[in-house]
C-alpha cells in the first residue's frame, strides 16, 4: 500500500493575529485616508497582520508603507510585528527571498530589544519557510526554538500552534508518525481547553492526515469533513483548500475518482482565487494524478506540466518531486519506460536531497517499477531493496514502541489510577476474552487519552486514541510484527513478486514466491488454565524467539492472533516450504518452555501453508488474503487429524482459473476431492491427496 507525503505548508497555522476577528478590517481600511503619521503606521501594521493570509498582496503593500515610516520613526515593537507579519504574507505568495529577509530582520531586531514574542514569531516564520523549501529537520529545529520561547512566555494559543507545526512536519515530511501524534494531541488538548474552533479545525485536519497515512480512510474522511464543517462560513480559503486537497487524496486512494476530482478542482479554484502559486501548483499536481488514474493522460500531462513549471518557479521541492512522480506514472502507463525511469530518478534524487522521507520511499518504488519495465532487472532489484529498507525504517519497531508510550506524556497519574481500576475485574475478563496483556494496555491508554483530552463534541468523531492503536505495527508482548504491519507492507511484496514473474524469469524460478505459513499452538488454552496467564505469556514469548531464530532476515514474522503466528517468506521457493514447516514443527516440539519457578512444559503446533501466486498458470486467481485463508483451512485439517503436523496446499497444474475462483469457504476438502489442489503433509494419512 502506498503512503504518501503531503505538501500543503498552508496548513501551518500562523499565530495569534490570524485568529483575531477579521471584522475590523474593513472599518480600519476605511479610516486609513484620515490617518497620518504614527497612527497611520500603527493601523497599517494592524492591517498587515489581519490581511496576511487572505489578501497577502495587500498586506505586503500596507506593511511596506508601515516599515518605511518606522525606518525614520523607530518603534521596535511595531517594527518587529510588521516584519514578522509581512514575512508571512511574502511566504503566502511564495516569495521566499523577501519572506526570509523580513523574518530575519524581525528576528534580529526582536533579539536586540528582548521582544520574546516577536522573536518566537520570527523563528516560527523562518521555520515555515524552511518547511516550504523542503528542509524538514531545519523547520523542526526552528519550531522547537519558537516553542520554547512561547512556553517561557506561557502563551497557550501560540504553544498549540507551534506544536501543530511540529506535528505537521513530523508526519508530512519526516514520516515520523508517533512524534507527530504526540504533538498533535498536545495541541488539540490546549485548543480544546481554549475552545478555539478554527484551531480545532486545523488539528482535525492534521489528525485526518495521520489517519490517511495509516490507511484508515473512512476516519480520515470524517476528520476532513469535520474540519471543513468547522470552517464553513469563515474566509480561511487557504486552509479550506488544503483540507479539500487532503480529502481528494483520500478519495483517490479509495478509488472514488469522481469525488477526488471534485475535491481537487474545488481546492484549485480556491487557491487560484487567493493567488497562492505554491498551493496552485500543488493542486494542479494532485489533479494530474487524479486524471492519470482516470486514464485521461492528456489532461494529466497538461496539469502536471503546468504544476512542474509553477513549482520550479516557487522552488517547492515537495511539489516538484511529487509532480515528477506523477509524470513518471503517466509515462509508465503510456509505455514510455525509459522516460519513466528518468523522471523517477529525478524525483528520487530530489527527495533524497531534501528530507522528504515518504516521497523518497514512494519514488524508489516507482523507480523500481519503471526500471523493470525498461528491462533493467538489476537496477529494479537494487531500487526495490532500498525501498524496502526505507519502508522498514519508517515503520520500524522502535517507533511503534514509542508510539505506544505517547499517552504517558499526558497525565501520568490519571493513567495509573485508571490502570489500577481496570486491573481489577475488567482485566481478568479482558484476558479471558482472548485478549493478551498488551492489547489491554493499549485499551487502557486509549480510555485515558480520551478522558484526558476531552474532545468535547468532537470526541466521538476523532477518537484520537485509536490513532495510537492504528499506528502501532508491533505486538508488544512478543515484539513481532502485527497484522497491521502486514496490511501496510504486503502490497509492495506482491508487486515485487508480480514484477519478478512478469519479467524474464522461468516459471519455476527459485526465489519468486511469497510463502504464507500459518502456525497455531496446540492446546494452548490449557497452559493458561493449568499454569496461569503469566505462564501462557512466557510460552508465547519463547515461541516467538524460536520462530525468530528459524526465520531469515527477509521473512516477516507476525503475531497473527492470540497464539497464532504468520510467517511471510519473501524471495522464497514454494518447493522448500514443507522443509521450512517441518523445521518449525520439530523445533517447537523439542523445546522445553520455562514457565517460572524452574518448571518447564512442552507444546506442539500445527501449521498450514500456501504460496502466492497460488497458481502459476493463473496468478491472479486468488488474492493474498484468500491464500492465507487457504493456509488457515490447511491448518485446520492438520489440527483435526491429530495436530503436531503441517499441511501445505497448492494449485494442481491442471486447475483452471475458473475452478480456483469458485472456491467457497468450506470447500477446501471439495477442492481436494476434485483435484483442484494438491496437498502435502507431515502425516501420510491426514489428507486424502491424489
Ligand atoms: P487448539 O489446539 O485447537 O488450537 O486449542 P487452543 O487451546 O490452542 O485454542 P483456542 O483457540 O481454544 O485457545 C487459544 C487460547 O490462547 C485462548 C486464549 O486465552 C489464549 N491466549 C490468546 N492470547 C493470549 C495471550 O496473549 N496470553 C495468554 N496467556 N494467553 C493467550
Ligand atoms: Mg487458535
Ligand atoms: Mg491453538
Amino acid at each position: 500500500m502506498i503512503r504518501r507525503a503531503r505538501a500543503a505548508g498552508l496548513l501551518l497555522l500562523c499565530t495569534t493575529a490570524s485568529l483575531r476577528a477579521q471584522t475590523g478590517t474593513g472599518a480600519l481600511e476605511a479610516q486609513l485616508p484620515s490617518l497620518a503619521g504614527a497612527a497611520r503606521a500603527h493601523a497599517l501594521t494592524e492591517l498587515t497582520d489581519q490581511l496576511k493570509n487572505d489578501s497577502p498582496r495587500k498586506a505586503i503593500e500596507y506593511g511596506t508603507e508601515a516599515l518605511a515610516f518606522y525606518a525614520t520613526h523607530p518603534e521596535p515593537a511595531y517594527q518587529v510585528r510588521t516584519l514578522d507579519e509581512i514575512a508571512w504574507a511574502y511566504m503566502i505568495v511564495s516569495d521566499y527571498a523577501n519572506a526570509s529577509a523580513s523574518a530575519t530582520k524581525g528576528r534580529d531586531l526582536a533579539e536586540k530589544v528582548g521582544d520574546i514574542k516577536g522573536l518566537a514569531r520570527a523563528l516560527n516564520n523562518l521555520g515555515v519557510i524552511d518547511q516550504r523549501r523542503g528542509d524538514g529537520p531545519g523547520a523542526m529545529t526552528l519550531f522547537e526554538a519558537s516553542l520554547r520561547l512561547y512556553r517561557q512566555a506561557g502563551l497557550q494559543l501560540e504553544i498549540a500552534a507551534e506544536l501543530n507545526n511540529l506535528g505537521f512536519v513530523a508526519s508530512s515530511m519526516l514520516a515520523d508518525y508517533d512524534r507527530a501524534l504526540a504533538y498533535q494531541l498536545e495541541a488539540l488538548k490546549i485548543r480544546e481547553a481554549l475552545g478555539d474552533e478554527n484551531a480545532i479545525a486545523l488539528s482535525m485536519n492534521n489528525i485526518g492526515i495521520i489517519y490517511d497515512r495509516t490507511g484508515d480512510f473512512d476516519k480520515a474522511i470524517e476528520c476532513f469533513r469535520q474540519s471543513l464543517e468547522l470552517r464553513k462560513g469563515t474566509n480561511a480559503q487557504n486552509r479550506i483548500a488544503a483540507t479539500l486537497t487532503n480529502l481528494g487524496d483520500v478519495y483517490l486512494e479509495k478509488g472514488d475518482l469522481q469525488k477526488a476530482l471534485d475535491a481537487q478542482q474545488q481546492a484549485l479554484a480556491l487557491r487560484r482565487q487567493v493567488g497562492d502559486p505554491e498551493g496552485t501548483a500543488f493542486s494542479l499536481s494532485r489533479l494530474g494524478k487524479v486524471y492519470t488514474r482516470m486514464g485521461r493522460y492528456d489532461l494529466a500531462r497538461q496539469d502536471l506540466d503546468e504544476a512542474l513549471a509553477a513549482a520550479e518557479k516557487t522552488g517547492d521541492k515537495n511539489t516538484i518531486a511529487n509532480t515528477l512522480l506523477g509524470l513518471s506514472e503517466v509515462a509508465l502507463r503510456q509505455n514510455r519506460a525509459r522516460e519513466a525511469v528518468q523522471l523517477a530518478t529525478r524525483a528520487t534524487g530530489l527527495a533524497q536531497q531534501t528530507s522528504l522521507r515518504d516521497v523518497y520511499r514512494r519514488a524508489l518504488e516507482a523507480l523500481s517499477a519503471a526500471q523493470e519495465k525498461a528491462g533493467d532487472a538489476a537496477g529494479a532489484l537494487a531500487s526495490f531493496k532500498t525501498f524496502k529498507e526505507e519502508n522498514d525504517r519508517i515503520f520500524d519497531e522502535e517507533k511503534s514502541k514509542r508510539l505506544e508510550n505517547v499517552e504517558q506524556r499526558y497525565e501520568l497519574e490519571k493513567r495509573e489510577a485508571e490502570i489500577e481500576r481496570l486491573k481489577g475485574a475488567e482485566a481478568e475478563r479482558a484476558l479471558d476474552a482472548d485478549r493478551h496483556q498488551l492489547q489491554l494496555n493499549v485499551t487502557i491508554g486509549a480510555t485515558v487519552l480520551l478522558g484526558v483530552i476531552g474532545f468535547g463534541v468532537y470526541r466521538r468523531r476523532v477518537e484520537s486514541a485509536r490513532i495510537a492503536e492504528q499506528l502501532s505495527i508491533t505486538d508488544s508482548l512478543t515484539g513481532l510484527k502485527n497484522r497491521r504491519y502486514v496490511m501496510q507492507t504486503i502490497g509492495a511484496d506482491l508487486a515485487a513478486i508480480q514484477r519478478r514473474r512478469r519479467g524474464a524469469l522461468p516459471a519455476d524460478a527459485a526465489d519468486a514466491d511469497l510463502v504464507f505459513l500459518l502456525i497455531d499452538i496446540d492446546r494452548f488454552k490449557s497452559v493458561n488454565d493449568e499454569f496461569g496467564h503469566r505462564a501462557g505469556d512466557a510460552v508465547l514469548t519463547q515461541i516467538a524467539a524460536i520462530l525468530r531464530e528459524i526465520c531469515r532476515a527477509s521473512d516477516t514474522l507476525v503475531r497473527w492472533g492470540g497464539e497464532e503466528f504468520l510467517i511471510v517468506s519473501r524471495f522464497a521457493d514454494r518447493r522448500r516450504a514443507s522443509a521450512f514447516a517441518e523445521r518449525v514443527r520439530s523445533e517447537i516440539e523439542r523445546e522445553a518452555f520455562s514457565i517460572g519457578d524452574g518448571r518447564t512444559i512442552h507444546r506442539t503446533c500445527s501449521i498450514g501453508f500456501a504460496s502466492y501466486p497460488f497458481s502459476l498458470a493463473a496468478p491472479d486467481a486468488l488474492s493474498w488474503e484468500q491464500i492465507v485463508a487457504v493456509a488457515d483451512d490447511a491448518l485446520y485439517i492438520a489440527k483435526r487429524t491429530g495436530a503436531n503436523a503441517w499441511v501445505g496446499v497448492s494449485a494442481s497444474p491442471s486447475a483452471t482459473e475458473e475452478a480456483l475462483r469458485k472456491r467457497s469457504s468450506n470447500s477446501l476438502e471439495r477442492w481436494i476431492g476434485e483435484g483442484v489442489v494438491l496437498t502435502e503433509s507431515s502425516r501420510e494419512s491426514v489428507v486424502d491427496s491424489r
